[in-house]
């Protein structure tokens, strides 16, 4: 073998690839070479740009290009091409040209297969050329060979001024065959790869598609993003009452919908699950297209869908914005079910949330209350309302049990807003009763999410005549993933209301400081495992106390200690001039007629 081509094949680097054909080498070793070049390297515009380098240069020439026919179209353009050294490209000018100007080049393929052109001597001839070349000015001469598909000429593989081995067109001849097969092999593969990636009824990029988006914001982030989950409601009973032929029509309509409104990436990830990503969006244009995108499906008479949007700049995490996206969807599908149950079209087996609606009104949840004390005083201010679930037979299952479930499955709402109407309701009668207190209330931040939630609460209150200025909300660290505009403006509505707002489980391993100067809250509890290392640790200590200063120093903010076990701790804590405790020590949660004793007779612990 004249040369060795296995160091300068198979790399992906252009320059790593210089080959250059000692003068004797055979048509046998460029073709071999050529083969070689072609199937080791995956890249397929790499290839062919090193396929055409080996035969460019066995010509010595000034191109070699590949020219291939859209017959639907009827263009020609070429698709590949490797230009030596000065010799400018064509592959923008030949670019979708009519098939038409090249009928009689074809012909000439049909009846001498590969060829050699001396343009030069064409020209000169003029008009009484009997061969109409629509082909480059610079090029004096050239040879092509046509690339065949089941016997029908597909395109042509050409090189222009060759000066070397110019008469032998073996070479060309070789090669057009293996072109052809190459290309129809990487073609293939690219339209499988589409069709893996597509999906077939909305021509929507699919799930694999989606995830492997997924996989790449793992390795980057966007500079700000846009995310809108659309769920189409009842799809079920829509394929149930008229066939999945007609629920098919419905899906495209949604697919249409999103496609038509929104200016990002559309993803069909489910069955009835859209996703679009909008990536470098502004806030003023994604706020207005999903504005066009809710009037569009709000239009929309045959089916309804549940939307979730979601923008942000500076994106950090990309998977946390999904997930706050998805709570919203979640949300706007839980206030779906929920009209279908006010409508009463819904039984006990509309999924999660008809199941869960029966349970609460099966009275398979409790409401226990847990004593909140002053530290300095010792009275009892109120309690923290604590949910509780029997299962069947009848035992109490704790709440980490089945909140995070019902979160996720975006129908805790349902969960809060009952303890929040048992709250008001208990609370009434103490009030009636003479005593003076306050009850604590958790929102889950999917409750937070849902549209029209504070003026749910303001209901409630309303309905059991309980001032809102008695209910403490406690949200969690969790909320500052939301929108900030969107926070904002709702903590303004609850503040507006009269509910205080408190910040739940401060200091355990979640939270996050800059949270305290992004908004008000009335009320800092600090989590319970800051307090049950207060005694043995010296650093829960100085971190403890200086927290509770840091409060003091922030306007109208009280401070609360949960978790408290030990009189030792409660000591400390009143050194530090905590506000209130809620613990053990004081109690443990109860049901309400044992809190309701306990507001009688007090908490004896204080000596
Ligand atoms: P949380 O809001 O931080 O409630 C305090 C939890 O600490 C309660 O657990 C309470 O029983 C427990 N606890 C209080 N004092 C002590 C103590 O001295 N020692 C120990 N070991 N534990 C103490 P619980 O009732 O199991 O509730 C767990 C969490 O479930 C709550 O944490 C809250 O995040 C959530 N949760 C409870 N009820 C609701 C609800 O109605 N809605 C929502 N969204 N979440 C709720
Ligand atoms: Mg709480
Ligand atoms: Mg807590």
């Amino acid at each position: 073998m004249p040369f060795d081509f296995s160091a300068k094949a198979g790399g992906t680097s252009l320059a790593a690839a210089e080959v250059l054909f000692p003068q004797d080498a055979s048509t046998e070793d460029v073709v071999l070479h050529c083969l070689h070049t072609l199937t080791c390297e995956k890249d397929l515009d790499t290839a062919f740009y090193l396929f055409l380098k080996a035969v460019g240069s066995y010509y010595h020439a000034a191109r070699a290009q590949i020219f291939e026919f859209n017959v639907r179209d009827k263009t020609i353009s070429n698709t590949f091409e490797w230009c030596a050294e000065n010799i400018p490209s064509q592959l923008v000018e030949f670019h979708c040209l009519p098939l038409a100007d090249f009928l009689e080049f074809i012909d000439k393929f049909s009846s001498d297969g590969e060829f050699y052109l001396d343009l030069k001597h064409l020209r000169e001839q003029g008009e009484s050329a009997d061969l109409r070349v629509p082909y480059a000015d610079d090029c004096d001469c050239m040879m092509a060979s046509p690339l065949l598909h089941e016997g029908r000429i597909v395109g042509f593989i050409s090189v222009d001024n060759p000066t070397q081995h110019s008469g032998d067109l073996s070479l060309l001849r070789s090669v057009s065959d293996i072109v052809q097969v190459e290309l129809e092999q990487r073609r293939l593969l690219e339209r499988l790869e589409h069709m893996s990636y597509t999906d077939t009824l909305t021509g929507l990029r699919n799930r694999n598609h989606y995830d492997r988006l997924m996989k790449e914001y793992e390795e980057r982030t966007p500079e700000s993003l846009g995310i809108v989950f659309a769920s189409l409601n009842g799809m079920k009973r829509i394929n149930n009452a008229h066939g999945t032929a007609y629920g098919d029509q419905i899906i495209i309509k949604a697919a249409q919908v999103l496609r038509e409104n929104l200016s990002g990436t559309v993803f069909r990830i489910g069955g009835d699950e859209f996703a679009v990503l909008s990536e470098g969006i502004s806030r003023e244009d994604f706020e207005r297209e999903t504005i066009a995108m809710h009037s569009a499906f709000a239009a929309e008479r045959d089916f309804s869908a549940a939307v979730g949007c979601v923008w942000r700049a500076d994106v950090e995490n990309v998977p946390s914005l999904l997930l706050e996206a998805s709570e919203t969807l979640n949300a706007g599908k839980q206030a779906y079910y929920q009209s279908l149950f006010a409508k009463g079209e819904v039984t006990s087996h509309v999924g999660a949330s008809g199941e869960l609606v029966r349970e609460i009104a099966e009275g398979r949840f409790m409401v226990y209350y847990q004593p909140q004390v002053n530290i300095h005083t010792g009275k009892i201010v109120g309690a923290e309302a604590l949910v509780r679930k029997r299962d069947a037979a009848g035992a109490p299952i704790p709440p980490n049990k089945f909140i995070p479930l019902y979160e996720r499955e975006g129908i805790i709402a349902h969960v809060d807003l009952f303890v929040m109407a048992q709250a008001c309701a208990a609370m009434r009668v103490w009030l009636d009763e003479g005593f003076d207190l306050h009850l604590s209330v958790n929102f889950s931040r999917v409750t937070l999410l849902q549209r029209g939630i504070v003026d749910t609460m303001r209901k409630i209150c309303e309905q059991n005549h309980v001032p809102p200025s008695h209910i403490t909300i406690e949200v969690t660290e969790s909320i500052s993933k939301m929108d900030q505009k969107q926070l904002q403006e709702l903590l303004r509505s609850i503040n507006e209301i009269g509910f205080t707002v408190s910040l739940d489980d401060f200091g355990s391993q979640y939270s996050n400081l800059s949270i305290l100067s992004l908004m008000d809250f009335d009320e800092i509890k600090f989590d319970r495992s800051l307090v049950d290392k207060l005694e043995e640790n010296q650093k829960s200590r100085v971190v403890m106390e200086n927290s509770i200063k840091m409060c003091h120093g922030l306007k109208n903010v009280s401070t609360l200690a949960e978790g408290i076990e030990t009189a030792g701790q409660l000591a400390l804590l009143k050194s530090y001039q905590c506000d209130y405790g809620q613990g053990y020590f004081f109690s443990k949660p109860v049901p309400p007629e044992e809190f309701r004793r306990l507001l009688e007779t007090g908490i004896d612990v204080f000596l």
